[in-house]
């Protein structure tokens, strides 16, 4: 049983002792119980996207103004994925130049043109 059921029983059992104020305060304990379980998960979620980013960063090489993933040979915008962290693939022209199709920004190796 988790820490609500294990509240709840307590309440159950107060309820029949008669103390209201006793089953008021069990009432706010389950209320601050469930505030940090809520907390708790909320948590965990941030953590996960933070590993998740950590383990994206970890495979990323900046190369010529662009970001690649190691041993794959596609370009990602550095714009946004600095100031995003969103990985965005860069659409070439074939001549060498690169544009994002979210930020707009033009890339090609060593010149990069924000919009
Ligand atoms: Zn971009």
């Amino acid at each position: 049983m988790g820490i609500i059921g294990d509240i709840k029983s307590i309440g159950e059992i107060v309820q029949k002792a008669d103390n209201i104020e006793l089953y008021r305060k069990i009432l706010d304990l389950q209320y601050e119980a469930m505030n940090v379980i809520e907390q708790l998960n909320e948590l965990k979620e941030e953590n996960r996207i933070l590993k998740e980013k950590l383990k994206t960063v970890e495979n990323l090489t900046f190369k010529g103004n662009m970001y690649f993933k190691n041993g794959v040979n596609e370009p990602f915008c550095s714009k946004c994925w600095d100031a995003d962290s969103k990985l965005v693939r860069l659409h070439g022209d074939g001549a060498g130049w690169f544009q994002c199709p979210l930020c707009k920004t033009i890339v090609h190796n060593e010149v990069q043109i924000f919009l």
